[in-house]
C-alpha cells in the first residue's frame, strides 16, 4: 500500500483564502532486514499488547480522546506492558477506527478489526543513518518501559530516494507504523512537508468515465468559459489484465485450486497497479503543463487512513482500480507539490446529468453523447461530466463559469 494521508485537503476553496499553507504527507515503506529471533519475538509481543490495547479502548465506544484518557489511561498502563507514547497512539488509533467505521458503516455491520499496525511517534522511535555496511538505515524503537530494539531497514530504489530527501530535511519524519504482513515486518515512515500554495489558475478535474477508465479536463482562470483540451484514459491495459486474470481464476475455480487462485490474485494486483502507476504519472504530467494547477477529484470514500476492517469492507472500496488510481494521483501530487482537492459525493451530484454549458439537468442521459435539449449542445458524456466537476470548484473561487443551474419543472 502506498499509504496516503491528507489531513488538509478537504477544506473548502474560497476567495481570499490564498496563499494557504498545507501539510502534505507521503508514506515510505522499508523492510526490516533479517531481524534476529529475539527482536522478532519482542515485536510480536509488542503487537499483541498493542492490538489488545486498541481493542480495549474500542470497548469504550467513544471518539473523545480526552474521555478515553481520563477513563482509560490509568488502567491501560496497569494492564498493558507498553510505554506511555504507545498507549497514547493506541488510543488515537482506536478513535480513528471508530470514527471511520461510523462514517462508512452499512446497516447491521459490526466493527471487527482484523489487523493493526503499531504507531510509533517521535517520542518512541529514532531513525538514523550509520556507516553500517549491510544497510546504513537503523530504526530504534522503544517498546515498553525498558526495552529498546534496533532494526536495520532496507528500501527499494524509489523509497530510498525519498528517505534520503528526508535526511536532507526536505521532508520531516512524522510517525512510523510497524506493519506485520505474512510474517514479515515492514516500517512505514510517514513523512510530511509544509507547502505554501498560491491561488490556482487552472482547475484540472479528473473523473471516471462510463466507457473511459478516467477522463480529465482543464479549465483556466483566464478563460473559464472555454475548457482546455481534455485527455482520456481508456484503461484498456487495466481491463485487459483484469479480464485475463478473471479468466484464469475461473479455470482454476473449476479445478478447485484455491491456493493457486490466491497466487494469481497477487500477480494480477501487481500488474494492475503497475498500469495504474503509469496512468497516474500521465495525469500528473497532464496537470503540470498548466499554470498553477489544482487537481480535483470526487472522494470515493472517507476511508483513507489505511484502516483495516473486515476483509469484505476493505474489498468494497479499497481494491477498485479507480480508488487505487486516486491514491496514486494523490501521492504523486504531494510529491510534486501540486494542489489537490476532493469533492464529496454531495458536491458532485448530477455532474453526469447536467449540461456544462447552460446548466440544464437532464432526468437521464442515454448513449455516449450528451445532447442538451435546452441549448442544443452535443458533447462527449464523460467530458461533460468532468467539466461539471471543474465548475463546482470554480464557482467556489468565483471564476464565474455561467448562470446557476436550472432544473426541469
Ligand atoms: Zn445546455
Amino acid at each position: 500500500m502506498n499509504g496516503v494521508n491528507l489531513k488538509s485537503c478537504c477544506c473548502h476553496f474560497s476567495v481570499g483564502m490564498f496563499p494557504v499553507q498545507k501539510e502534505v504527507q507521503v508514506t515510505v515503506i522499508g523492510k526490516v532486514f533479517k531481524p534476529n529471533t529475539w527482536k522478532i519475538l519482542a515485536l510480536n509481543r509488542c503487537l499483541e499488547q498493542y492490538f489488545g490495547l486498541v481493542k480495549w479502548y474500542l470497548q469504550f465506544k467513544s471518539t473523545s480522546k480526552s474521555f478515553l484518557h481520563k477513563n482509560g489511561y490509568g488502567e491501560a498502563k496497569q494492564r498493558f506492558n507498553l510505554n506511555t507514547a504507545l498507549i497514547q497512539t493506541a488510543r488515537d488509533k482506536a478513535v480513528e477506527i471508530l470514527k471511520s467505521f461510523r462514517k462508512n458503516k452499512k446497516r447491521d455491520s459490526v466493527l471487527t478489526v482484523k489487523r493493526i499496525s503499531i504507531r510509533f511517534d517521535s517520542r518512541c522511535y529514532t531513525f538514523s543513518k550509520t556507516t553500517n555496511v549491510l544497510t546504513p538505515y537503523w530504526l530504534t524503537l522503544s517498546l515498553d518501559g525498558r526495552r529498546r530494539i534496533s532494526l536495520p531497514v532496507i528500501f527499494g530504489e524509489h523509497q530510498r530516494k525519498r528517505i534520503e530527501e528526508a535526511f536532507s530535511q526536505e521532508w520531516q519524519f512524522k510517525t512510523v507504523e510497524m506493519v506485520k504482513k505474512k510474517g514479515v515486518w515492514c516500517a512505514h515512515f510517514v513523512l510530511s512537508k509544509t507547502i505554501l500554495f498560491s491561488e490556482p489558475e487552472t482547475v484540472v478535474a479528473i473523473d471516471r468515465g462510463e466507457v473511459n477508465f478516467a477522463v480529465s479536463v482543464a479549465v483556466s482562470k483566464t478563460n473559464p468559459k472555454k475548457p482546455l483540451r481534455g485527455q482520456f484514459w481508456r484503461g484498456s491495459s487495466v481491463k485487459r489484465v483484469r479480464g485475463l486474470y478473471n479468466h484464469i481464476r475461473r479455470k482454476l475455480g473449476q479445478k478447485k485450486l484455491v491456493s493457486k487462485i490466491k497466487d494469481v490474485g497477487r500477480k494480477e494486483k501487481r500488474r494492475v497497479n503497475q498500469q495504474l502507476h503509469i496512468i497516474a504519472n500521465q495525469v500528473i504530467e497532464y496537470a503540470k503543463q498548466f499554470s498553477k494547477p489544482v487537481i480535483v477529484m470526487e472522494d470515493l470514500n472517507g476511508l483513507r487512513s489505511g484502516m483495516h476492517f473486515s476483509k469484505k469492507m476493505n474489498r468494497r472500496v479499497c481494491t477498485t482500480p479507480y480508488f487505487k488510481l486516486q491514491q496514486y494521483i494523490e501521492y504523486k501530487a504531494n510529491l510534486k507539490g501540486i494542489q489537490l482537492k476532493y469533492l464529496t459525493k454531495k458536491e458532485t451530484k448530477n455532474t453526469t446529468k447536467e449540461c456544462h454549458r447552460c446548466g440544464y439537468v437532464a432526468p437521464k442521459v442515454n448513449g455516449r453523447i450528451y445532447k442538451c435539449p435546452e441549448c442544443g449542445m452535443e458533447y462527449d458524456r464523460d467530458l461533460n461530466a468532468c467539466i461539471n466537476i471543474a465548475h463546482r470548484v470554480m464557482s467556489s473561487m468565483r471564476w464565474g463559469s455561467r448562470e446557476p443551474p436550472r432544473t426541469l419543472k
